[in-house]
């Protein structure tokens, strides 16, 4: 009598065979992770039954491990394993009876995405059924660990369900072989098979062997304790999947349990190669699952200002029940990307702690993209904020401070944090903004970059403090010794309205300023969200000027500088003259500050005004 029994699948299995049978015809070679991680997850079985000790164990002599072999000339390949393998009831169980719980929900995700895509199949947890995309017949050998096991042999073509029926005398574990389809002739070549392990299941804990070689030697030292991972370990890991042959600047090594599981190793590369090369850079930090890769690359993983991280993460709360697509934008990944931005700014809080000089190298290479971070989005503003550096008036040139020493430093009489823009430090500190710092001893940080004032623009406040562009703070230079020949309060007030009305549209208004020691003048930004500097860089940005609010600047004269005061009584003498004197005055502020555009009306004056100087005596 014939021992060979035929089952029908389960209806959900059916459906999902029928699928894979008939459209899935992209990313084909993904079966061989599926069937590999399914070896892997035998082994690991078979690994802890050993490592409690109880039962005894078949073969016990034939260590857990991965051999795949190719028969070009029959067309098959075989993925064979010696870890727990399976009794006949474990094989009717898990090869076609049982749908569990991913079969429904893959069937779902294929219903909703409206076509069939293999990524899906590993995720859903029915990697097993993937084989159909490339064999004819599977056919599965297995013996269970269990003393009293026998072989069995379970053999589908898919459709017509599967027949199972004693396999004879074999050792421990299982054997997938697959009689490949004639479109899928390419998996029984060797060197195919090998670059898919190479690609997928490098990091896989069990030996893996394609035809009698050893191929996954790098181990997966993320899902190691740090404690027991050697300095050179992690050098020669960083090489293989950074493909850099310098050694990385920073190295985070974690693991998480809340809110979600997570084993990470994350790198900062040496140099920033964004600013090196001409194109946007990748992030380059794998997802695996359980050391399986899922995703190359992930995308989602982090915000896109980090892009700069190569590295892995592994998560076994990821794949099981999301599909790659619905993977972008799903809870998990959000909840994934969070926990690990969080935790990698404080990796950089830490060590611009501890470690200064390589904080200090790595902002150099850095900091754009932190600023990238402030100005995308709100989320981490208040990390970042702590992790920005600026020279200040109280650095030497060429250092840094942190927002955090500025605010320790603060004079009591001082509210707020203060930064001044300027090409560079000499420029700020000789600027008329500056002047009324210097004279109140207050710091203000110099920024050389136009990204710098939108950045503590957006940042808005540290540490309770508003931060406010130089020539928005509401400072007053401290009483002084009267000057010789300075203007009287009135005098000033009425030079101010005489300007206003000689200088017209020209500018918003003219005040006697509070702010200015050295200085005959100085414009100031009239709209309050705004500098000087800011609408500066915005018109050099700008393509049509509808975006950018109209509005002439205000103007500040200092009634102690021996220039307002002869223009003060110039104007009673020449008034024509004196017109002339305070457009000039208005032009030199503008152009101090960087607002003339045209200076052709301003060159013809001077001209005129020298003309004057030099006409014969
Ligand atoms: P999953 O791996 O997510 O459970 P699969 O469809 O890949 O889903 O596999 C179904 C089941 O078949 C596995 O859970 C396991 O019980 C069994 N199985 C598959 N391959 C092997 C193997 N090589 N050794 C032992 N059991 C296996
Ligand atoms: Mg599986």
């Amino acid at each position: 009598m014939s021992q060979t029994e035929t089952h029908t699948f389960q209806a959900e299995i059916q459906q999902v065979l029928d699928i894979v049978i008939h459209s899935l015809y992209t990313d084909r070679e993904i079966f061989v992770r599926e069937l590999v991680s399914n070896a892997a997850d035998a082994c690991e079985k078979l690994r802890f039954l050993q490592s409690g000790g109880t039962d005894a164990i078949r073969d016990p002599d034939i260590a857990a491990g991965i051999r795949i072999t190719t028969d070009e000339a029959a067309g098959t390949v075989t993925i064979a394993d010696t870890g727990v393998g399976m009794t006949r009831d474990e094989m009717v169980e898990n090869l076609g009876t049982i749908a569990h719980s991913g079969t429904r929900k893959f069937l779902q995700a294929v219903a909703e995405n409206r076509k069939a895509d293999a990524q899906l199949i590993g995720q859903f947890g029915v990697g097993f059924y993937s084989a159909f995309m490339v064999a004819k017949t599977v056919t599965v050998l297995s013996r269970s660990h269990q003393s009293d096991s026998t072989g069995w042999r379970w053999t589908s073509a898919g459709a017509g369900g599967y027949t199972i029926e004693p396999g004879g005398e074999l050792p421990r574990g299982t054997q997938v072989i697959l009689e490949l389809k004639d479109d899928a002739k390419d998996f029984a070549r060797s060197p195919e098979i090998e670059r898919i392990v190479k690609r997928y299941s490098n990091f896989v804990t069990f030996p893996i062997e394609v035809g009698g070689t050893r191929l996954n030697t790098v181990q997966a030292i993320w899902a190691r304790s740090k404690s027991e991972v050697k300095d050179e370990e992690y050098q020669e890991f960083y090489r293989y999947i950074g493909h850099d042959t310098e050694a990385p600047l920073f190295r985070l090594h974690f693991t998480a349990d809340a809110p979600i599981s997570i084993q990470a190793l994350l790198f900062v590369p040496s140099r920033n190669y964004e600013t090196l090369g001409v194109s946007r850079i990748e992030s380059e930090v794998n997802l695996h699952c359980r050391k399986v890769l899922i995703e190359p690359k992930a995308k989602g993983l982090f915000p896109e200002w980090l892009r700069f991280l190569k590295g892995v993460v592994d998560s076994e709360d990821l794949p099981l029940n999301v599909s790659r697509e619905r993977m972008q934008d799903s809870e998990l990944l959000k909840k994934l990307n969070r926990a690990l931005t969080n935790r990698f700014l404080k990796f950089l809080a830490e060590e611009a702690e501890k470690n200064p000089e390589a904080y200090d190298k790595f902002y150099k290479e850095y900091q754009r993209f932190l600023k990238e971070g402030v100005l995308s989005d709100h989320d981490h503003n208040e990390a970042l904020a702590k992790l920005l550096r600026f020279e200040s008036s109280a650095t030497e040139t060429g250092r840094t401070t942190s927002l955090a020493e500025y605010v320790k430093r603060m004079p009591d009489g001082q509210k707020e944090i203060c930064f001044l823009l300027a090409g560079s430090r000499d420029a700020a500190l000789s600027s008329p903004y500056f002047e009324v710092f210097q004279a109140r001893k207050y710091e203000v940080l110099l920024v050389s970059e136009p990204i710098d004032e939108f950045v503590l623009d957006r940042l808005h406040e540290f540490d309770g403090k508003r931060i406010v562009a130089a020539e928005k703070a509401d400072f007053t230079v401290p009483d002084e010794q009267p000057v010789e020949g300075q203007l009287t309060d009135d005098e000033a007030t009425g030079l101010a309205g005489w300007m206003k009305t000689t200088l017209g549209d020209a500018v918003n208004e003219v005040r006697v300023s509070k702010r200015l020691v050295g200085s005959p003048a100085v414009v100031l930004e009239g709209d309050r969200y705004l500098t000087t500097t800011m609408r500066r860089t915005l018109k050099a940005m700008q393509r049509d000027h509808e975006a950018l609010p109209s509005g002439a600047p205000e103007f500040e004269i200092n009634p102690r500088h021996a220039l307002v005061a002869r223009l003060e009584k110039m104007r009673h003498v020449d008034a024509e003259l004196a017109a002339q004197a305070a457009a000039q005055l208005l032009d030199n502020a503008r152009l101090s500050a960087g607002l003339l555009e045209d200076p052709r009306a301003m060159l013809q004056r001077i001209n005129g005004l020298l003309e004057k100087l030099l006409a014969p005596r």
